[in-house]
């Protein structure tokens, strides 16, 4: 029996403290991450690319560059850009903080904190990230390609201009291929709309779907009694 090796969680953790970055660093290798530290910012800009971390964990308060300008260059290269960063910092810098996480951090813990809270907080910005770019995978189907974010449809290639609520439904249906939606179902996702959502709306926004979608018009089909599917 084979088992799929897990890739462990890299983590890059630059604090230049050496307690600090020794006790905290065997903890997080206890929860399964990988961690490859830093002492400065300088160490942390130099260690980055090789290999990637997945997140990096920075104190702001360094010796040489600190913590704020690490994440300004981080920011500015693409390749680096997308990482999420969890700022460490002492408890009487927090206006620092708050600066700092408008521009650049995705989450701050100060110090002295508890190493679960840490964790969980780590976990959970891992996950909030995982989740985000699950929603922004782009969907092919045929000819029809569905781009989440940019809320863009194209079919061969042409962008099809939707509004809010037919890209709202033709997501829900193309999430999950080959699910019947019921009407009440799809009402749901279209409510926030200033009309009134019955099921002549429901089916008139089909409508007017399909027609848009031209030769992909196919791909949302009608059950019977029921409501509509998306049909690969
Ligand atoms: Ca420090």
């Amino acid at each position: 029996v084979t088992v799929d090796p897990v890739i462990p969680v890299r983590i890059l953790f630059v604090e230049d403290e050496t307690n600090l970055r020794n006790s905290l660093s065997f903890i997080l290798e206890r929860e399964g991450f990988e961690v490859m530290c830093a002492a400065t910012g300088e160490e942390a800009l130099a260690a980055i690319s090789h290999p990637r971390p997945d997140l990096i964990l920075l104190d702001i308060n360094l010796p040489g560059i600190d913590g704020f300008e690490v994440c300004n260059r981080l920011r500015r290269q693409p390749a680096t850009a997308a990482i999420p960063i969890m700022l460490l910092s002492a408890r009487t810098a927090v206006e620092d903080l708050v600066a700092g996480l408008e521009r650049y951090a995705d989450d701050y813990v100060t110090k002295p904190f508890q190493p679960r809270v840490l964790v969980a907080r780590i976990n959970a910005l891992l996950r909030r990230r995982a989740g985000e770019s699950t929603e922004n995978v782009e969907l092919r189907f045929r000819e029809l390609v569905i781009h989440p974010n940019a809320r863009e449809a194209l079919v061969g290639g042409k962008r099809v201009v939707l509004t809010k609520s037919e890209f709202d439904l033709l997501l829900l249906l193309a999430r999950s291929p080959q699910r019947a939606f019921t009407r009440d179902e799809i009402i749901d996702v279209l409510r926030g709309e200033s009309i009134a959502v019955t099921d002549r709306v429901v089916d008139f926004q089909v409508a007017g779907l399909r027609r848009k979608l031209g030769s992909a018009a196919s791909l949302i089909e009608t059950v019977r009694g029921i409501g509509y599917r998306f049909s690969d």
